[in-house]
């Protein structure tokens, strides 16, 4: 065992890959070599000229295999040099077997498929390359009168023709099979990945959904008491102790912040959404009146065209348009902020859009802020979680729909969504909801 392992250029010692694939085929090619030299004597002895050559030549690819493996320090792959050792071979029992009438040729080409399976994908194209070239070459020189001697007789001739063609058909026949069992694996493997993701990523949702839950009581009784001690004790602390007090009181807001956009998040999901009609007027109307109540948006303006009558809950509907026209206005530094949602009934679908004359963003981020967590600033610049495009994502993914975003910095940003066009509100809804209530069922 030392011995194979001496064989093998150290610098593949610890890729154990390569290493296996190197030793086994050592092993082969050991067992060739004793083989066909002691086949040589054999069929000298039986007058078997052909069959002695055919053997001498085996073992000098095989031999020749080896001194490739000690010499070239450039050696990535072993494979290689089998293939090549197995074609010599190959070629050298053709040869003596009558050239294109070879019944061997028909290995050639079983080999094939059977490469692809255990070489990798360029190792087995080449193998393919190289039969073709050969059996080319083999019957132009057919053509053109080359005397390939059939040294065989009928029988053995014909013998090998059946061995060959049962051996043929049993590699094709176990290819196909193990491919199939292969593909039925992998398969299967990949419905056990799938379900076990799913199990763990509701399992992380409820996680996030139970300790933001649990954490938001704790931390509101926090705040309401730095509230009342700045109340109580402000006139008793000095000025570095108010500060101190300050960055505790900012830091326990964004906390909630986080909190309260993580509960969204992981509500977002498993909300059983209702099925109501939505008047997308009278969303963008509490939105538009809930900014102008704010004196931090007294310089932004929203214009809406009008919207259609959909089938769905208010309550995620207000939430999207709510995160998206806040960030027009947030992420904008024009003294006329202005966000218009725009809207177009398609063929096939229902486009919105939401446009912003902010701070824009460049291309490289168009997917990148719909992640968990991403913000393009830091909280210093502008407040944030980095969850509101999260949550749109989700909201308008749930409903069937599509989100992107289209910008160019310092010009404004537009998000685009798609909803199909099924979600609209009709009379057949009507009925439909009408139904839902006769049976009982809450809605
Ligand atoms: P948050 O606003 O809480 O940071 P969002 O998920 O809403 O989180 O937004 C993610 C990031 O995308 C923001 O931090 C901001 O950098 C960028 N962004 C979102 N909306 C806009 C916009 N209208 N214009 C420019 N940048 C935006």
């Amino acid at each position: 065992m030392s011995f194979i392992k001496s064989l093998i250029p150290q610098k593949y010692h610890a890729d154990r890959k390569v290493f296996r694939s190197i030793y086994s085929i050592i092993i082969v090619d050991l067992i060739l070599l004793f083989v066909s030299l002691s086949f040589v004597p054999v069929f000298l002895f039986i007058d078997f000229i052909e069959g002695a050559y055919i053997m001498f030549y085996s073992s000098l690819a095989a031999l020749g295999y080896f001194l490739v493996l000690n010499f070239n320090k450039n050696l990535t792959t072993s494979g290689n040099y089998f293939v090549l050792q197995i074609l010599i071979i190959c070629l050298s029992m053709m040869y003596f077997t009558g050239g294109i009438s070879s019944p061997y040729l028909f290995w050639l080409f079983c080999i094939c498929p059977v490469s692809f399976l255990f070489f990798k994908e360029k190792i087995a194209l080449f193998w393919a390359g190289t039969i073709l070239v050969s059996f080319i070459v083999l019957a132009t020189a057919q053509i053109f009168g080359y005397p390939f001697e059939q040294q065989l007789t009928p029988l053995v001739l014909n013998i090998t023709w059946t061995i060959s063609f049962i051996f043929g058909v049993l590699i094709f026949v176990s290819t196909f099979r193990n491919f199939q069992i292969g593909l039925s694996k992998v398969n299967q493997q990949l419905k056990k990945t799938n379900s076990e993701l799913k199990n763990s990523n509701q399992e992380l949702e409820r996680f996030a959904y139970i300790a933001s839950h649990d954490l938001k009581s704790p931390l509101r009784s926090v705040i309401s008491f730095i509230t009342l001690f700045n109340k109580r004790y402000k006139n008793q602390i000095d000025e570095e102790g108010q500060e101190f007090l300050d960055i505790i009181s900012t830091n326990a807001d964004q906390m909630q912040h986080l909190i309260e956009d993580i509960l969204e998040y992981s509500k977002s999901k498993n909300r059983v959404l209702k099925k109501e009609k939505v008047d997308l007027n009278k969303v963008l109307k509490q939105i538009v009146s809930h900014i102008d109540s704010k004196d931090f948006y007294l310089d932004g303006k929203v214009q809406v065209s009008p919207l259609p009558e959909i089938e769905s809950d208010f309550t995620i509907f207000k939430q999207l348009f709510q995160n998206l026209i806040d960030n027009g206005l947030k992420y904008n530094h024009g003294h006329h902020k202005l966000v218009s949602v725009q809207y177009l009934e398609k063929e096939t679908e229902l486009y919105f859009m939401i446009k912003d004359n902010g701070i824009g963003m460049e291309e490289a981020y168009f997917k990148k802020i719909f992640e968990m967590f991403q913000r393009l600033h830091t909280k210093n610049e502008y407040q944030g979680t980095g969850i509101g495009l999260a949550v749109c994502k989700k909201i308008v993914q749930n409903q069937g729909g599509k989100i992107w975003v289209t910008s160019k910095l310092n010009e404004g940003s537009i998000f685009h969504i798609t909803f199909p066009k099924s979600i609209l509100w009709s009379e057949k809804s009507k009925e439909q909801i009408k139904d839902k209530n006769l049976l009982g069922v809450e809605i």
